[in-house]
């Protein structure tokens, strides 16, 4: 596998110029924020263990990642999930589809769920208690280990600011559970802004707080113009997604990026400094996505 340091590109959108960091662009297979949260267990001997457990969306970008790991690493993947859509059963697409392809095994624990028990709770203290040779990754890659690859990141920036005279620069990135944006805000010097996806403000505001306690290096938190519901389709992150991909020939992701692009325009940052947007992958996931909104939208 190949590990690059990915391209950083020049763009133009609505009349402002803004950097490109293409992490998309890192691996066909193991690329976007996933692959830089995931690059320490990538590098490290995995010595006794045999099986990775983690849990989320079936649609989630962090089971396919882990799945291509797992392959490379040649240990087995247990992802549970609290549901399967049957749409999704029916017709594999995007990161489910190439992620059973890869080996993993998808376990739907929706009778617990619908029995209101705690799935987290069920994993660690049933599942992970009889697992002797397994590591646990927590939902969407939110663990320590991931300072290590998206330290890696930050040195890549800082590296093609100073080859290229920037001094100051302001970098944006959409939030999940806010572990990319914590750690690049450690490890850089310009200012990290973000904005929440999952959730609301005082959610991210928790999750940084739990990788670090000194609110002086969190990421600055955008305001979003309106609340949105994490994997709801709403048009206006389609309308500018396309419009991103008319406009700079790149295909940004529908469940970040869109709010990321639209908060982005909201604000005043836009207008400030050089922007670095950080391209976080996800494509692969667009495929459930695109075909979700043709069929609620444009049918
Ligand atoms: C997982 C993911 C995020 C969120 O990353 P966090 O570190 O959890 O904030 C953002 N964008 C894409 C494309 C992702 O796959």
């Amino acid at each position: 596998m190949k590990y690059i340091n990915s391209p950083i590109q020049e763009i133009n959108f609505e009349n402002h110029n803004i950097y490109i960091k293409r992490d998309d662009l890192l691996d066909t297979h193991f690329s976007g924020n996933k692959a830089r949260k995931f690059y320490y267990f990538l590098k490290h001997d995995f010595k006794d263990i045999k099986k990775i457990i983690s849990y989320g969306s079936p649609q989630a970008n962090s089971l396919y990642s882990l799945s291509v790991l797992a392959k490379i690493k040649g240990v087995k993947l247990d992802f549970y999930v609290s549901h399967i859509a049957s749409f999704l059963k029916d017709n594999p697409i995007g990161n489910y589809k190439e992620a059973i392809k890869n080996g993993a095994n998808i376990i739907d624990l929706s009778k617990l769920y619908d029995e209101k028990i705690d799935i987290l709770e069920y994993i660690e203290k049933t599942i992970l208690a009889s697992e002797k040779s397994a590591i646990f990754i927590e939902e969407g890659g939110r663990v320590k280990e991931a300072e290590y690859g998206i330290k890696i990141l930050a040195d890549e920036i800082k590296t093609w600011a100073k080859e290229n005279n920037i001094n100051d620069l302001n970098v944006f990135l959409p939030s999940g559970t806010g572990t990319t944006a914590l750690f690049l805000q450690k490890h850089l010097d310009f200012k990290v802004f973000t904005c929440t996806c999952v959730g609301d403000d005082e959610y991210l505001k928790e999750q940084f707080l739990k990788l670090n306690s000194d609110e002086s290096l969190h990421p600055t938190i955008l305001k979003r113009e309106k609340k949105y519901h994490f994997g709801k389709l709403y048009k206006e992150f389609y309308e500018i997604n396309q419009k991103l991909l008319r406009e700079t020939k790149i295909e940004f992701d529908l469940l970040y990026d869109s709010l990321g692009w639209l908060t982005l325009k909201k604000s005043s940052i836009l207008n400030e400094k050089k922007l670095l947007f950080i391209h976080q992958g996800g494509i692969l996931g667009n495929k459930s996505m695109v075909l979700r909104y043709k069929n609620k939208y444009f049918k």
